[in-house]
């Protein structure tokens, strides 16, 4: 079984000496355990976080131990009467090729069907970072038919299903992303209703020009990935009552401060900004992914993926998440 390990912890940027990959034997399973071999990992920017030492909303990866992450797999070998070899799973299986695991505790690991909706959705669309979107969108911005919806980081797992979801609540939807293959793709496939490249603009007042042309009448809720620029730029179009419901802030996560241009405009505009962490709140997700699902397994729902090939390639594909490399949902591809 080969896993990725962490060997030590980033200062400032992280780089693949940060992992370690190790070869390991599988042990034999015990009573309620369950072999699973990994299909897909998922990589995502929240691992950044786990990789440094401190407190934050949720405990420091371990060093040493097999790093943390989803994945989706097929059992090959059970112990435990809920699960049969065969069975398509979810769970939190981490950087490995196989994971045993202690299924006899609820909810750790949970069986997917995949006749309509292929697995490494998942991971994806109908998995964390689908969730993620649909709470920040319908719960924290909670948009009406007609209003406008800015999402940064648009190309992204979770920034094109905010999109979609807006599209289906009829708003005008606009993404902000990097280059113009991905602001294409944001238009033409996912269907939003404009994209700005923001590597095109040197500043803040361009972006925002280029904001005010995109989204006429202003904009009513912002759903925030990045950070930083983006955030100022939508700020000053931001209409009175305006949500802004943060995500992620992906510009900051090497340590870097980011700064806030115009908090004044939170009070003149009444606007609302909220955090949230889409893990506490496990009372939406049948809900949203329910309505992910059937987006998905009926064809209305599009998404893209960046596949990494084997879990040696884990490091060098997470560090690429991380600026920008990934196209759609980054996953390591494991068998
Ligand atoms: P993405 O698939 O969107 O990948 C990350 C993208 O962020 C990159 O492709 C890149 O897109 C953009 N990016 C990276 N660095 C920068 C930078 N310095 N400035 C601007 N853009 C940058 O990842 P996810 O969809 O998985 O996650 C999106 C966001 O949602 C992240 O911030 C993540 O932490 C957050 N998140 C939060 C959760 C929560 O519970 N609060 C749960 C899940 C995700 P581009 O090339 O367009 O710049």
């Amino acid at each position: 079984n080969r896993q990725v390990l962490l060997a030590s912890r980033p200062e400032g940027e992280p780089t693949v000496e940060n992992f370690r990959l190790v070869e390991t034997p599988v042990p034999a399973l015990t009573e309620g355990q369950v072999l699973v071999r990994n299909h897909f990992l998922s990589l995502d920017p929240y691992m950044r976080g786990r990789m440094n030492e401190g407190k934050s909303y949720a405990a420091p990866q371990p060093l040493d131990e097999v790093m943390i992450g989803g994945t989706v797999g097929e059992v090959i070998e059970s112990r435990n009467d809920h699960f049969k070899v065969g069975d398509k799973v979810v769970g939190m299986g981490g950087w490995q090729e196989y994971v045993v695991v202690n299924a006899t505790q609820r909810g750790v690991l949970q069986k997917v069907d995949t006749t309509h909706v292929p697995l490494s959705a998942y991971l994806g669309a109908v998995g964390m970072p689908g969730v993620t979107a649909w709470y920040g969108l319908v719960k924290i911005i909670n948009p009406k038919a007609g209003e406008t919806v800015v999402v940064s980081a648009a190309s992204g797992a979770v920034g094109g299903a905010v999109g979609q979801l807006a599209k289906v609540r009829g708003c005008r939807v606009v993404g902000i992303a990097g280059g113009p293959q991905k602001c294409a793709q944001v238009v033409e496939e996912l269907g939003f209703d404009a994209c700005i490249d923001y590597k095109a603009h040197a500043d803040v007042k361009s972006l925002s020009k280029a904001l005010k042309d995109a989204a006429p009448n202003g904009v009513d809720g912002y759903f925030e990935n990045v950070g930083g620029m983006i955030l100022d730029a939508v700020m000053l179009r931001a209409n009175a009552f305006s949500r802004i419901a943060l995500c992620g802030m992906i510009a900051g996560y090497n340590g870097e401060p980011i700064p806030m241009s115009y908090p004044q405009l939170l009070l003149t505009n009444r606007m609302k900004l909220e955090g949230f962490i889409v893990s506490e709140h496990m009372e939406v997700w049948p809900e949203a992914l329910k309505e992910l699902g059937t987006l998905v397994a009926t064809g209305q729902f599009k998404y893209r993926e960046t596949l990494a090939q084997g879990i040696a390639s884990a490091p060098e594909a997470f560090l690429g998440l991380l600026k920008g490399k990934n196209f759609g949902k980054q996953l390591v591809k494991l068998v």
